[in-house]
């Protein structure tokens, strides 16, 4: 039965298929489960929840608004379409632009991304090269004065208050390009639907036609109808330990794999799950550790501030590969700590900034930390390898598209992103979704997978059980397991460990997980009871992946296996549902690539 002002499925799918883009619908779910053939209105009544929900019309939906979005909704909108971007933090604070961090600038990166383009195989070379050239016609890979132009760069003033350049041949240095977001905004054909996490895709008949999730400060329920997807939600490094306030990690808290998540358990293959990055930042006093806005770091860009627990230099300075290969370094520090032995009994080094100007980021904690009682110049402050990014994601083809039509990731890289990256694979993969949202627009759309959302996340809010757990319980006990499996150096003992505790907590503790109010306005225990789903997954995934590749490789260490072996393991494992299992094989891009090129 319909309520008067309800709206029923049947003059719902009319009003969509005639929905101009940027244009909402409110309606109730009563009203769209009595129309379903499937549901009764008994059901219906015993929905859970506010029941109702609003379907916003997108031409190109961009979840996430960080730079990979940003670089990609630029060409998007140059290209004619619409953009919306729905971000789960507010729009301008989130993501790692979100952050005021410091970020050097490099004019010459683009020769890497070519060098890649031409030879990798253990990244989307297909793609590399095609995002090279579509970037050369664009913008004739000026990539430096877009960043200069979109960013903070060059903040030093003199006492005229003109700027002193901090520029050598090759780079500046400034902050993350905050000011892109405002540019974006500024642009006629742009939404914005922020605090709002998406927790799925909507597929219809094995093609992306939109995303739902939940409106963070209301609980209510928002579907997008899209032409194309793209997905840019960062990296997750959730998965990694808890140190005093934080996982130990200095990226984005909100960044836990949702999206990711949401593909893998429709069906998409997730690869390079096994690979992370690691810096050093210090860990001490407790409560300002491993954040970037309160700690001190060395990383490849610093590594004679980085001490062993003898206070020894724990770097081989004189080893160019030190300064110029991130991933060696982290090798190098993997081994030097577990391997020899120079890591202090919390598994710790030191940090010690001595006479050395470092940069921006870490210069301004000086005096914050010097309000704790703390001189980084003078004293040995603990410092730890914590990640700062990670490389899951569902496999693209040469367009960027993912094995959802409709579905793209901007963020296709073995390591997670970068800056230099994004700029490549976001823009590319803009222009793709813009092609594939012109060409293959949505008509009418079943919104049958939405009320089964709706479902799953209200059941997870209104649930309840005997010897409960809470949400934060939960994900101590995922991130411990990710810790013992997922740093810089992985034995098998330990990753088995990781597993053992993994099922531990999807068999026993999931079920019983209950946050401790049931409310659905600002409820952060259920956005965290949500996000646990996906940061189990991913976790259990990248171990098992890393278990599968018996080599060492990019930034990790496997003790057992120490070597590269490019004859056995230059290829992706991809990830994928079977049944309730996971699967993992080897997997080309070349092959992907062919198939979907036919
Ligand atoms: C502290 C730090 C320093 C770094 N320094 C450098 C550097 O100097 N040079 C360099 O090249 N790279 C650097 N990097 C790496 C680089 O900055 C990042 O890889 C890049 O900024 C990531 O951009 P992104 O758009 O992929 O992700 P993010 O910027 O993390 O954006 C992801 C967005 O997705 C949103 N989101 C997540 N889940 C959902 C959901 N379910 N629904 C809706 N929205 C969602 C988040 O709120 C966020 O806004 C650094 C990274 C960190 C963390």
């Amino acid at each position: 039965m319909k309520k008067p002002g309800e709206i029923s499925r049947r003059t719902f799918l009319k009003g969509m298929a005639a929905g101009a883009i940027g244009t909402a619908v409110h309606g109730t779910f009563a009203a769209f489960a009595d129309d379903t053939a499937s549901s009764t209105s008994a059901e219906s009544s015993a929905l859970p929840g506010s029941q109702s929900y609003d379907i916003i019309n997108c031409d190109v939906l961009i979840i996430g608004s960080g730079n990979n979005a940003l670089f990609a909704a630029d060409t998007a909108i140059s290209e004619g379409r619409i953009v919306t971007f729905v971000d789960k933090g507010p729009y301008r604070q989130s993501g790692v632009t979100g952050m005021s961090w410091d970020y050097f600038l490099g004019q010459n990166h683009s020769v890497p991304i070519k060098a890649l383009a031409d030879t990798s195989v253990l990244e989307n070379a297909e793609a590399y090269t095609r995002a090279w050239e579509f970037i050369d016609k664009k913008n004739k890979h000026n990539r430096f004065v877009y960043e200069v132009n979109h960013g903070q760069t060059l903040p030093d003033r003199d006492e005229n208050g003109h700027y002193i350049p901090f520029l050598t041949e090759d780079r500046t240095q400034g902050q993350f390009l905050r000011r892109h977001k405002d540019f974006a905004l500024v642009k006629s054909n742009v939404n914005v639907v922020d605090q709002t996490m998406i927790t799925d895709i909507l597929i219809n008949d094995g093609r992306c036609v939109g995303a739902m999730g939940l409106h963070l400060p209301t609980g209510d329920f928002k579907i997008f109808r899209a032409n194309a997807v793209i997905m840019a939600t960062g990296g997750c490094t959730n998965i990694y330990g808890w140190r005093g306030v934080s996982s130990v990690t200095n990226s984005v808290t909100d960044n836990t794999a949702d999206l990711d998540m949401a593909a893998f358990r429709h069906g998409a293959r997730i690869i390079n799950s096994e690979f992370a990055n690691y810096d050093v930042m210090s860990v001490y006093p407790e409560g300002l550790s491993t954040a970037f806005g309160a700690a001190v770091c060395g990383d490849a860009q610093e590594p004679q501030c980085i001490l062993d627990k003898d206070g020894e230099l724990l770097f081989d300075l004189n080893d160019e590969r030190i300064w110029t290969d991130r991933s060696f370094f982290c090798r190098f520090m993997a081994e030097q700590i577990d391997v020899h032995g120079r890591g202090t009994e919390n598994h710790t080094i030191y940090i010690n900034l001595g006479n050395y100007e470092p940069r921006y980021g870490n210069a301004r904690n000086i005096p914050l930390l010097a309000k704790f009682g703390v001189d980084v110049r003078s004293e040995m402050i603990e410092g730890e390898p914590e990640m700062f990014e990670h490389g899951g994601s569902p496999i693209c083809d040469a367009k960027m598209m993912t094995d959802f039509p409709g579905l793209f990731c901007g963020r296709n890289y073995r390591s997670g992103s970068g800056i230099m990256n994004n700029y490549y694979t976001g823009t590319y993969a803009g222009h793709c979704a813009a092609e594939y949202a012109k060409n293959n627009p949505v008509s009418e759309i079943d919104f049958s997978p939405a009320l089964e959302e709706y479902k799953r996340l209200h059941e997870i809010r209104t649930r309840s059980c005997e010897d409960s757990v809470r949400p934060h319980e939960v994900r101590l006990a995922i991130q411990e397991a990710g810790y013992k499996a997922l740093g810089p150096y992985r034995t098998t003992k330990s990753m088995e460990e990781s597993l053992a505790q993994l099922e531990y907590v999807r068999q026993e503790m999931i079920p019983k997980m209950v946050p401790a109010d049931t409310s659905q306005v600002f409820n952060i225990e259920w956005k965290h009871a949500i996000e646990n789903y996906n940061l189990l997954d991913l976790a259990e995934m990248s171990v098992r992946a890393s278990l599968m590749r018996e080599e060492t490789r990019d930034a990790y260490v496997r003790g057992e296996f120490p070597q590269i072996d490019d004859e056995n393991w230059s290829c992706v494992i991809a990830c994928s549902i079977d049944g309730d299992q996971m699967k993992l094989e080897k997997a080309t891009y070349e092959d992907f690539n062919k198939m979907r090129e036919g």
